[in-house]
This record gives structure tokens, C-alpha cells and sequence, in this order.
């Protein structure tokens, strides 16, 4: 049996990962969770699975919730997002969250001993040395919940990253990935949320649109896997049927194949080395599927890949600032205050203007993190 504390519950990958804990109620139990501002879906959550421990974004919120249930502990803010993170009766902290607020929760389960499933990549991306080093010290175990990720891991079971020539990372291309750039520049909101594959939260699907996300998930691959960039590549399919490759030095290569459902990496990642059935997702049907495509990953279409490899490879304080400038340009585009195109000229120019600071302590990584958001917001009126 295994104790989970779950961030970020009432979100896309919050709600699919109670979907396994409801239909396994002999593996897995919720003692914590932490809401944003959904506070309904959070009274809907206590109810169901009656957790010891709550917090939500707002005060407010978290009186009301107290007061209804008393037998319950309910906190908020950053304070209360860190004790659901080490909450004493969970071995197990699923991080959900979206974007850096989930570095230092992380930080403080690792210490603290908790297996971590993550898919709260902005974490790794933002502090993946500290985030690493820390598990490494700690000796607990960092589980991919990125649906890439957790391909590349599962065929890297029972190799050894030594032989180990280069990962594949696949992508749908997103939203836009018929359109040629000329074309971006007036699609709105709605169109951008259309995703063709797959059903997320706001923000991962903008940054799908934009490429983001595979620039996110390079940094993410890099730091999961002990790999230098130049053993990382990115290539288009638009099926999202082969979730990613591992090649090894012999050019055998492994591939992670099934149908789009998040929930297969979030269960993997709270039963491994085990596996669980998954009764209702769909079953891979490659005859009905007939033909998968390939192309190349092209850098000047998708510029932001061309941004992230640049901050990899940098390092140091880049890749946290190249998430929090585009954090912030993605929460302006959903508000209406930039256009698509300016969310890649915002991280560009935060990523010009920002002196990088090699092997930051996390004391920097944060101050970088608020500048280029204080820089992104400075264009905005
Ligand atoms: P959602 O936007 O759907 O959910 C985000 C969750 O975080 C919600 O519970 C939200 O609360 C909460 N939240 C938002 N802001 C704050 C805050 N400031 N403090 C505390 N909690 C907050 O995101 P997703 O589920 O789509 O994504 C979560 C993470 O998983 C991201 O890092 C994403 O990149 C990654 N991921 C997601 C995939 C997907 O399929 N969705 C696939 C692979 C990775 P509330 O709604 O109550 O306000
Ligand atoms: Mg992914």
C-alpha cells in the first residue's frame, strides 16, 4: 500500500492520478493534496477521499474549508503547499503542479525521504542540478510521470545508461503544426487550446503549441537521464503513439508505444517496478492506426526549441529564466495581453538581457526566476 500526497489534485494530471488511486483503493491512499483555487473541486476531494491534510492557494479559502471540516487539517500558501509535500503519513509525493512554485515543495519531500513521481517538469528545468544532486544525496528515487519520460525510462529498464547512444524525444507538434509560421500570427486563445492528441491543462498545451513543452522536455530528459544535449534529438509525430526512443550504441533502438492516456505514465510511475491494469484505456490498435509519421523537428518553425537547447546548454541560471519569462508570457497570452508570436519574443529577450550566473545556488535560480517574470510584465500594461 502505498501513501500518496498529491499537488496540484485539482489539475489535469491531479485528477487523473485520483482516477488510479480511486480504482485501487488496495494500492494506494491519500493522506494530503493541495488545491489552487478550485475549492469546490477540492470539497469535492475531501469528500471522496476523506485525506488528513489539505491546502489551498487562498486564506479565505482555507478558513471556509476548515470550518467544514474540522477533522481535517487545512492550510494555505506557499507554507501549506510544502507541508502537503512532507506530509508525515505519505511515502509518496505526486507533484502536479504547474510551473517553479513546485521547486521548493520538491525540494523539501526529497529531503524528507518521499519517493517522487514528477510531472511538474518546470522544476527540473528550473533547478534540475539542485533537484538531482538532492534525490542523489537523499537517496530517493526521481520517477518520470512525462509521458516521454517515462517511455525513455521504460526502456532503459534493466540497461545501463553507459550504452546508451542517444534519446528520441517525440512530439505531436501540437496545435499548429499544420499551420506555417507566417500564419501564427493572429490565431487566437481558443485555437490554440485545440490540442489534436491529447487533453491537459491550459498552460502545457500553449507550450505544446509553441514547442515549448519539447524544449521543456529536453532540459527535463537531460537531467533525468544524465545525458549531454548533443545525445538528446527531438523528432514530429503526430500520432503521440510512440511516446519516445533510446538507441544504444549497437543503433538498437527501444521504443515506448500506446495509446494517448497520461494515465498510463502516472500509474507506472506509482507501481514500478510493477505494473497495474489499466482496464479502460484503449487498447493499441496499430492495424486501425495502419501508418505512423515521422518528421524533422525544424528550428526555425519552432523556434523555442532552438531557445531551450540554447538554455540547456548554457546552463546555470538560463533555463529558470527561460521558463519564468515564458510562465509569464503564457499567463498574458491566456489573459489577452500578448499574441501568440510575442510569448517567443518575450523569452527570447528575457534570455538576451539576463547575465547568467554558472552553478547557482537556489537563492539565485529564484532571483532570476522573479526578474524575467518583472521583465516579461514590464511590457505588459
Ligand atoms: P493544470 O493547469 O491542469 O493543473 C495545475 C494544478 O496546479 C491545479 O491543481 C491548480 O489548482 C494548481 N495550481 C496552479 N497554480 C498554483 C499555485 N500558484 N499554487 C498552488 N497550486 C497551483 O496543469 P496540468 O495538470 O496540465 O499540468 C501539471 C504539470 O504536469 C505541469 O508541470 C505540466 O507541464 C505537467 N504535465 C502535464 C501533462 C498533462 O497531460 N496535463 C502531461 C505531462 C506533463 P486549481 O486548478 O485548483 O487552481
Ligand atoms: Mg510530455
Amino acid at each position: 500500500m502505498k501513501t500518496i500526497s498529491l499537488l496540484g489534485a485539482t489539475g489535469s494530471i491531479g485528477v487523473q492520478t485520483l482516477d488510479i488511486i480511486r480504482k485501487n483503493p488496495e494500492s494506494f491512499t491519500l493522506s494530503a493534496f493541495s488545491a489552487g483555487r478550485n475549492v469546490d473541486a477540492a470539497r469535492q476531494i475531501i469528500n471522496e477521499f476523506m485525506p488528513d491534510f489539505v491546502s489551498v492557494v487562498d486564506k479565505d479559502d482555507a478558513e471556509r474549508l476548515q470550518s467544514e471540516y474540522p477533522n481535517v487539517q487545512i492550510m494555505h500558501g506557499s507554507q501549506g503547499l510544502e507541508l502537503a509535500a512532507v506530509y508525515y503519513k505519505a511515502d509518496t509525493l505526486v507533484n502536479a503542479v504547474i510551473g517553479s512554485v513546485g521547486l521548493q515543495p520538491t525540494l523539501s519531500a526529497i529531503d524528507s525521504g518521499k519517493t517522487i513521481a514528477i510531472a511538474n517538469k518546470e522544476t527540473l528545468v528550473t533547478a534540475g542540478h539542485i533537484v538531482t544532486a538532492a534525490a542523489k544525496k537523499a537517496g530517493v528515487e526521481l520517477l518520470p510521470v512525462d509521458s516521454e519520460h517515462s517511455a525513455i525510462f521504460q526502456c532503459m529498464q534493466g540497461e545501463r545508461n553507459k550504452n546508451v547512444s542517444r534519446i528520441i524525444l517525440t512530439a505531436s507538434g501540437g496545435s499548429f503544426r499544420d499551420k506555417k509560421r507566417e500564419e501564427l500570427a493572429d490565431v487566437t486563445v481558443a485555437e490554440t487550446l485545440n490540442h489534436p492528441n491529447w487533453s491537459m491543462g491550459a498552460k502545457i498545451t500553449v507550450d505544446s503549441a509553441t514547442m515549448m513543452n519539447k524544449g521543456l522536455e529536453v532540459i527535463e530528459a537531460h537531467w533525468l537521464f544524465s545525458l549531454p544535449y548533443d545525445q538528446i534529438d527531438v523528432i514530429l509525430h503526430r500520432e503521440s503513439i510512440i511516446h519516445s526512443m533510446v538507441e544504444f550504441h549497437d543503433r538498437s533502438v527501444m521504443a515506448q508505444l500506446g495509446s494517448p492516456d497520461m494515465r498510463v505514465p502516472i500509474q507506472y510511475a506509482l507501481t514500478w517496478p510493477d505494473r497495474l491494469p489499466l482496464p479502460d484505456t484503449m487498447p493499441l490498435d496499430l492495424v486501425e492506426i495502419g501508418r505512423l509519421h515521422f518528421e524533422k523537428a525544424d528550428f526555425n518553425r519552432y523556434r523555442m526549441l532552438h531557445f531551450a537547447y540554447e538554455a540547456g546548454r548554457t546552463a546555470g541560471t538560463m533555463p529558470a529564466v527561460m521558463n519564468a519569462a515564458n510562465e509569464e508570457a503564457v499567463a498574458a497570452f491566456l489573459d489577452g495581453k500578448l499574441t501568440f508570436l510575442q510569448i517567443e519574443e518575450m523569452v527570447e529577450r528575457a534570455m538576451e538581457q539576463h547575465n547568467v550566473i554558472l552553478s547557482p545556488e537556489l537563492g539565485a535560480i529564484m532571483e532570476s526566476d522573479a526578474e524575467a517574470r518583472a521583465f516579461v510584465r514590464s511590457f505588459l500594461s
